[in-house]
C-alpha cells in the first residue's frame, strides 16, 4: 500500500488531521505519523555523537565558505524552521557527501569541495540538503514505512506523549541515509527531485546563482562514471539527466526568485 497524492490530499482537507503538513515551497500535502520533537531531539544526538566519532576539519578556508554560505541559506528558511539552532561543520572524510538534520544541523564531509568549487555550489548541495528537512522527507519516509506495516524494521520504540510513534535512533538513522556514499541522495526519485526543486528556491533566494546546480550534478556525473555507484544508488535514484532536466525547467523561475530577492533585500552580493 501506498498513500496516493489526492488521498492524503483529501484526506488533509477533511479534518485538521494530527500529522498532516504542507511542504514548503512546493505546496504538497504530506502525513507525519511520527513525534516530531522527538525526532529532533534525537537528530540533535545524533550529530553530537558524529562530532565525536568523525574528525572535525580544521581547513580554515572550507569551514569559512562553509558557515559562510549555511549563515545566508539560514536566513532564507527561518519561517521553515524557526525554532533551528544552525551548526554547519566540516568532517575531515574524503566522501563525496553532505547532510542536514532536524533542528538545523549540517554537515559536510570535505571530499564535496572536489564537486562544489566556489560558494554557488555549495550553496546548492547544502540548500538541497536543507530541502529534505524542511520537507520533513525522514518524517514522510518513516511515517511511509509505518503506514505499509513495516514496523518491525523501522524499529518503534513505543508511543511518545503526543500518541504518535516513538522511533529508534537506527530506524532515524537509516531515513536520514547516513552511511551512503556519494553525494548525499538517500530518499526516493520523487523526494530527490522535490528537495532539488525547494534548494533550487531557496538558493536563489538567498542571493546565489541557481545554475551552479546543474553544474553540481554534472560534476557529480563525471565522478559517479569515474567511480561507479552501487546498483542500489542507480536504481532509486533519479539519472542525473532526469534531474538537469527537471532543474533546467524550473531555471526561469529561480532566476525570477533572485532578482526579486535581491531588490528586497541588500546586503545580498550577487556575485
Ligand atoms: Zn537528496
Amino acid at each position: 500500500m501506498k498513500m496516493q497524492p489526492r488521498f492524503v490530499a483529501a484526506l488533509c482537507a477533511t479534518a485538521l488531521l494530527a500529522g498532516c503538513y504542507e511542504v514548503p515551497v512546493t505546496g504538497r500535502h504530506a502525513v507525519n505519523l511520527v513525534d516530531e520533537k522527538d525526532v529532533t531531539k534525537m537528530s540533535i544526538g545524533m550529530f553530537d555523537d558524529m562530532k565525536g566519532r568523525y574528525r572535525i576539519s580544521r581547513d580554515p578556508a572550507q569551514n569559512a565558505q562553509l558557515q559562510r554560505v549555511g549563515n545566508r541559506l539560514a536566513k532564507v528558511v527561518f519561517w521553515d524552521m524557526p525554532d533551528a539552532e544552525w551548526e554547519f561543520v566540516v568532517f575531515d572524510n574524503p566522501q563525496v557527501n553532505a547532510f542536514a538534520m532536524a533542528g538545523g544541523k549540517v554537515g559536510v564531509f570535505s571530499g564535496l569541495f572536489k564537486i562544489a568549487r566556489d560558494d554557488d555550489e555549495l550553496a546548492s548541495v547544502i540548500a538541497h540538503e536543507i530541502a529534505h528537512v524542511t520537507a520533513k522527507h525522514v518524517h514522510e519516509k518513516l511515517s511511509q514505512e509505518l503506514a505499509v506495516n513495516t514496523v518491525g524494521t523501522v524499529g518503534m520504540l513505543g508511543v511518545g506523549l503526543s500518541g504518535a510513534p516513538l522511533i529508534t535512533s537506527q530506524a532515524l538513522s537509516a531515513a536520514y541515509g547516513l552511511g551512503t556514499t556519494v553525494g548525499g541522495l538517500a530518499f526516493d526519485r520523487k523526494k530527490e527531485k522535490e528537495a532539488d526543486y525547494i534548494g533550487l528556491m531557496y538558493m536563489a533566494r538567498a542571493g546565489f546563482d541557481p545554475q551552479a546546480a546543474i553544474k553540481v550534478i554534472e560534476a557529480l556525473e563525471q565522478l559517479s562514471a569515474s567511480e561507479p555507484a552501487p546498483p542500489a544508488f542507480l536504481s532509486t535514484h533519479p539519472s542525473h539527466p532526469e534531474r538537469i532536466l527537471q532543474l533546467m525547467d524550473a531555471m526561469p523561475k529561480a532566476l525570477a526568485e533572485r532578482e526579486r530577492s535581491s531588490q528586497t533585500t541588500a546586503p545580498i552580493i550577487v556575485r
